[in-house]
C-alpha cells in the first residue's frame, strides 16, 4: 500500500499526479490519494470577503485559525471543488475513484481543539472558537471496503471530533497517520519543492537522504508549512512506516519519480 499526499499550493500538477497515480493503479497497485487544498481556499476566501487567518503558536508553528465561516469556505474547497476535481479526473482517466472527507465514516477522527495560543505582535494571546484539532484514529473500516470493492479512494480534511464537530487538521499528518494504520509500505508528501531543501528556497540545497531515526532534528531546515510535513514524516517512520518521501508534484511523473528516490527519503 501507498498513501500519496498531495498539496494545495500554486504550481501543483494535478493533471501529472492523476496521471501517474492511474497508470499505476491500472497495473494492481494498491494507492491511496490525500489532498490539501491552503491555495484554493485562501483565494476563495478572499473572494467571499473572509478573508484567512494565519496564527503562529509559541513553538513555531503556523496554522490557519479556523472559525465556524472558515471551516465552511474550507470544505467548500477541499470536499467540494478540489476533491470532485480530482476525482472527475480519474474517472475521465478511467480509474473509478470515490472522494471522500475524514467526517465520512469517521475516517479521520480527532479531539477539537477550540482555542489556540498565538503570538501576535510579540505577545502570546489566547484565540477561541478554533476549528481545529489533529488526528488521533484513523477508522480504515470504510477505505477497506472501498479498496476491496475496487474504488481508489480519495481523501481530504476536515476530520470528526470526538463528539461529531468537523475539525481543520493537518492533512500531512492525516496522511501520516492513515499510512501508519494501513501499514503501508511507503508514504508520499508531494509538493511544490523538489524535496525538504537545506536552504529553502534554493533549489539546489536538497537534502537527498534522512535517517529514519534523526528526521526531528531536520525540523530546523523547514520553516512554516513544511514542519509539519517533517513532522508528519517523523510521525509515519516512528509509526513503523518504512519510507516516506518528500517529492515534486509540479511535473512528470510525480509518484513514480519519488518511489524511484528523487526528493527528499525519510528510511
Ligand atoms: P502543500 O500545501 O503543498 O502540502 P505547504 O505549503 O504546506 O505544502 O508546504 C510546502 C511549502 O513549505 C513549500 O512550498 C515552501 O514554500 C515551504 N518551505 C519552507 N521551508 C522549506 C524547506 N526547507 N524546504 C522546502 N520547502 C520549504
Amino acid at each position: 500500500m501507498i498513501v500519496v499526499k498531495v498539496g494545495g499550493s500554486a504550481g501543483i500538477d494535478y493533471d501529472a499526479v492523476c496521471a501517474d497515480l492511474a497508470a499505476r493503479w491500472k497495473t494492481g497497485e494498491r494507492l491511496i490519494l490525500v489532498h490539501g487544498g491552503s491555495g484554493e481556499t485562501n483565494r476563495v476566501a478572499e473572494a467571499l470577503g473572509h478573508p484567512p487567518k494565519f496564527v503562529t503558536s509559541p513553538s513555531g508553528y503556523t496554522s490557519r485559525f479556523t472559525d465556524r465561516q472558515t471551516l465552511e469556505i474550507f470544505e467548500m474547497v477541499y470536499c467540494g471543488k478540489i476533491n470532485k476535481g480530482i476525482v472527475e479526473r480519474l474517472q475521465r482517466l478511467g480509474v473509478n475513484a470515490v472522494g471522500l472527507s475524514g467526517l465520512d465514516g469517521r475516517i479521520f477522527e480527532g479531539r477539537h481543539k477550540d482555542s489556540v495560543r498565538a503570538v501576535e505582535n510579540g505577545k502570546v494571546k489566547v484565540l477561541r472558537g478554533d476549528h481545529t484539532g489533529t488526528v488521533e484514529r484513523v477508522n480504515t473500516g470504510l477505505i477497506d471496503l472501498l479498496l476491496n470493492a475496487g474504488y481508489l479512494p480519495v481523501l481530504t480534511p476536515p476530520a470528526a471530533s470526538y463528539e461529531g464537530v468537523a475539525i481543520n487538521v493537518d492533512g500531512d499528518r492525516a496522511a501520516a497517520a492513515l499510512a501508519v494504520a494501513l501499514k503501508a509500505d511507503a508514504l508520499l508528501l508531494l509538493s511544490n519543492v523538489p524535496g525538504l531543501l537545506r536552504h529553502y528556497p534554493d533549489e539546489t540545497s536538497l537534502i537527498r537522504a534522512i535517517p529514519a531515526a534523526d528526521v526531528e532534528s531536520y525540523l530546523e531546515f523547514a520553516q512554516d508549512r513544511m514542519k509539519k510535513k517533517v513532522l508528519g514524516a517523523a510521525e509515519a517512520v516512528q509509526g513503523g512506516v518504512k519510507r516516506v518521501i518528500f517529492g515534486d508534484a509540479r511535473a512528470g511523473l510525480p509518484i513514480t519519480a519519488a518511489l524511484e528516490g528523487a526528493g527528499t527519503v525519510v528510511s
